[in-house]
């Protein structure tokens, strides 16, 4: 029976307890697992760290919902990306797009680079670009589509071909779309990344993160689950749990994050105080055809540039009073941010750059805050 991902984002991964009838599933909080008389073990677990039944739960439903066949779950999205960094040997080449995560970006060149791995930044949107950079160092391409924070589009099949023709690996991180909007292994990426902090745990109470794999023979995707198991980076059973107790309500919130987020992006478009809204389901967005063709949502963050510069920005900022001013995405709630207070000092992100993951809440009261936020620029 092929049930549909609403369905599977429910049932995923849980399996029944047949001694309890447990309807959710129990937090297994033992590090170790005992043997019988003959040595042998009595369950499918050995030590925690290896494998614990609420990780694997997790990873079972991600996977599910991703159409892989396996992933693994890390302490954050920044340690699944790690790990597969890690992955790599001195010499190889990744190649990542212009709008990646920061987090991600200061890794590669912090952390990354000191073993030896050279990661370069490629316009991804560009098939010539690409092309040029293909060289035989290439191991990996790192996409993020939509971009962070100006909700960049790149054709993932397209590059996905590309890659496949060099013989390279191609990873998306798909944090932003979730496997509600967008499902990266069928467009023929290798790999998916997932920062469960954001959309999957989706009340900003659980840092996670999660890698899966379209195929279990990839050698990346084998040195991965070598990474998690021998460097541990791993997903606690309480974390784990509350991660999987939120993805049972993915696909009806991001329903809701996108109604509002579509509502909220067209409306800012007609705002006076608004210079320009960056969100892939307006027409107006660069990315919007080859959205609207791989995606089928257009997901629940938009930004937004305030008229006025960075003085008025901050005004604005300083006017909200129900959405939180704070950094991250995915929340019922709706987080707002002013990106030049955390992007790094060399960042070309425009200075007047609101981002807003748009909660569950009741659009018009979030309509009603922004206009709050805009009452500030007369004064
Ligand atoms: C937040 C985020 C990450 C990092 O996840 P953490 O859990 O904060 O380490 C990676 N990629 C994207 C797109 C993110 O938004």
């Amino acid at each position: 029976m092929r049930q549909r991902i609403a369905t599977r984002a429910v049932h995923a991964g849980r399996t029944r307890d047949p001694h309890t009838g447990d309807v959710v599933p129990a937090i297994h909080l033992s590090t170790t697992f005992e043997r019988d008389d003959d040595g042998r073990l009595i369950g499918d677990y050995i030590y925690s760290r290896d494998g614990n039944p609420n990780r694997q739960a997790l990873e079972r439903c991600i996977a599910e919902l991703e159409g892989g066949v396996d992933a693994a779950c890390f302490a954050s999205g920044s340690a699944a990306a790690n790990a597969v960094l890690q992955c790599l040997r001195p010499g190889d080449r990744v190649l990542y797009g212009t709008d990646l995560y920061y987090g991600t970006r200061s890794m590669m060149n912090q952390i990354t680079a000191r073993a030896g791995v050279h990661c370069a930044e490629v316009d991804l949107a560009d098939p010539a670009a690409l092309d040029a950079a293909l060289r035989d160092d290439v191991r990996l391409i790192w996409c993020e589509s939509p971009g962070n924070p100006l909700l960049r589009i790149v054709d993932l099949a397209a590059v996905a071909s590309r890659a496949r023709r060099a013989g390279v690996a191609v990873l998306v991180d798909n944090t932003f779309a979730t496997p509600i909007c967008q499902r990266p292994l069928g467009l023929g990426a290798d790999l998916v990344l997932h920062a469960t902090t954001k959309f999957l745990g989706g009340h900003s109470d659980v840092v996670g993160g999660a890698v899966v794999a379209a195929d279990a023979d990839q050698p990346l995707w084998q040195a991965v689950r070598v990474t998690q198991r021998l460097a541990g980076g791993v997903l606690a059973p309480f974390d784990s749990w509350l991660t999987l107790r939120g993805i049972a309500t993915l696909a009806i919130r991001m329903r809701a994050h996108q109604e509002n987020a579509r509502d909220l992006a067209h409306w800012l478009v007609e705002r006076p105080e608004v210079e320009r809204v960056h969100y892939p389901g307006l027409a107006s967005h660069p990315g919007h055809a080859v959205a609207a063709r791989q995606m089928s949502g257009f997901g629940g963050v938009l930004s937004f540039q305030v008229r006025g510069g960075e003085t008025a920005t901050r005004r604005f900022m300083a006017g909200l009073r129900l959405m939180h001013r704070a950094t991250s995405l995915g929340g019922v709630h709706s987080l707002i941010e002013h990106r030049m207070l955390v992007e790094p000092p060399e960042s070309t992100v425009p200075r007047n750059l609101v981002r807003l993951s748009v909660g569950i809440e009741h659009v018009d009261d979030l309509r009603e805050d922004l206009l709050a936020g805009f009452a500030r620029l007369g004064a």
